[in-house]
């Protein structure tokens, strides 16, 4: 049975940790990235813990050209597609941009997976797509809504994928929602290395605590949660790898027993539980030893209360679960951030 993979976006962060747990799973994988927010030297970590260079292409899911020569040279197995714009102000600013690439870029990519019979996609998807839920935890049959380009581009291709599934029954495709993904590789070697003034709280966090930034401001505290501040389930983005290899080792073995395909099957990947902004800063401030100066101001626009996964959907199917804790969370992306202060970049 092909045992190959492509992955797309596999540069990025959480394309970079799943290329390690599929490498350790016995997955051979192509990288297709166009590095528009990555970097050639995230490859060349990943190269180095894995023992062996990975095959890399630089290339852009827009581009069917370049897509249809990767699947001439490769017999794949299936896709695990990563590749997407994810900056939700962006997206605000930029909407066309986020549809092109996160939307059109996917319609390109299924379009070559259909000329060349691969029927097996992994999707990135997020918890956004459940907008302001109204229970908790969020199952997989919450109601779907959004607020900006960037959700509105990852529920249109859920739309796409599920519209496909229904006229073509031969496609297996697993739409992964990611709750807050955070934490690096134990090794320090590789984590989340955002490109300007990080948007998102842990890499803010683990900024000021490295002296980068001055202080954090948390956006609101009169939430309706255990200290008001917002409640996220966080995630080890090695766990979410581990997750994408068991979703992966399920398709394998539906096509090992030539079971009827899934058609489009949504997946929360996330712990179960809710920490607040305030516990993770604190955790963080704990686990490292560092001060981590913080402010309260407003609520930022668009956030809302809470928001936690139901993750039992995933341990009946894939018998896959987190297993790492906050404290490691905060104790890898720490490891990550003093030893590369300025991520990928020299110093
Ligand atoms: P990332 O930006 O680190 O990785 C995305 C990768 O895709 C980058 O390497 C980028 O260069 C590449 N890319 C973007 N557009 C491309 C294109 N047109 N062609 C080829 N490559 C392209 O982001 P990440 O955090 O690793 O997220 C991976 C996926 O998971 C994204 O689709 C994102 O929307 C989704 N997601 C992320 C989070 C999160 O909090 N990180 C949460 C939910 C969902
Ligand atoms: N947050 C914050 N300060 C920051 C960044 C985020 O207080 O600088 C809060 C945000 O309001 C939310 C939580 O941290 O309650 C997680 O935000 P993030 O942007 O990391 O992920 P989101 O859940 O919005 O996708």
């Amino acid at each position: 049975m092909k045992n190959k993979i492509l992955v797309t976006g596999g540069a990025g962060y959480i394309g970079s940790h799943t290329c390690i747990a599929l490498h350790e799973a016995g997955y051979e994988i192509v990288v297709y990235d166009n590095l528009s927010n990555s970097s050639r030297e995230a490859i060349n970590r990943v190269s180095t813990i894995i023992g062996q260079p990975l095959a890399f292409i630089e290339g852009d899911i827009r581009d069917a050209e370049s897509l249809r020569q990767v699947f001439a040279d490769h017999a794949f197995f299936g896709v695990i597609h990563f590749a997407g714009l994810k900056a939700v102000g962006e997206s605000v600013a930029k909407p066309l941009l986020y549809y092109n690439n996160n939307v059109s870029g996917t319609i390109t990519l299924l379009e070559v997976m259909m000329e060349h019979n691969v029927k097996n996609l992994i999707f990135s998807s997020s918890a956004t797509v459940y907008g302001d839920p109204n229970t908790l935890p969020i199952d997989e049959t919450a109601p779907r809504s959004c607020t900006n380009p960037y959700g509105q581009s990852k529920l249109a291709v859920e739309h796409i994928l599920e519209d496909l599934s229904v006229t073509d029954k031969s496609w297996n495709l697993i739409s992964l929602r990611y709750f807050n993904p955070v934490g690096a590789h134990p090794s320090g070697q590789i984590g989340e290395d955002p490109n300007d003034m990080p948007n998102n709280l842990m890499p803010y966090i683990s900024q000021v605590a490295v002296g980068k930034l001055e202080k954090l401001s948390i956006f609101g505290n009169d939430y309706p949660t255990v200290d008001g501040t917002g409640v996220r389930d966080f995630i080890h983005v090695t766990d979410l790898a581990a997750g994408h290899v068991a979703a992966l080792d399920y398709l394998k073995q539906l096509a090992l027993c030539n079971n009827d395909a899934i058609g489009f099957l949504p997946i929360n990947l996330g712990t179960g539980k809710g920490s607040s902004v305030l516990e993770l800063v604190n955790a963080f401030a704990d686990v490292t030893d560092q001060t981590v100066p913080y402010q309260f101001t407003d609520r930022r626009v668009g956030d809302i209360a809470s928001c936690y996964a139901s993750a039992d959907k995933a341990k009946t199917l894939f018998g896959w679960q987190a297993k790492l804790s906050i404290i490691d969370m905060c104790k890898d992306t720490w490891r990550w951030q003093s030893m590369n202060p300025n991520g990928y970049r020299a110093p």
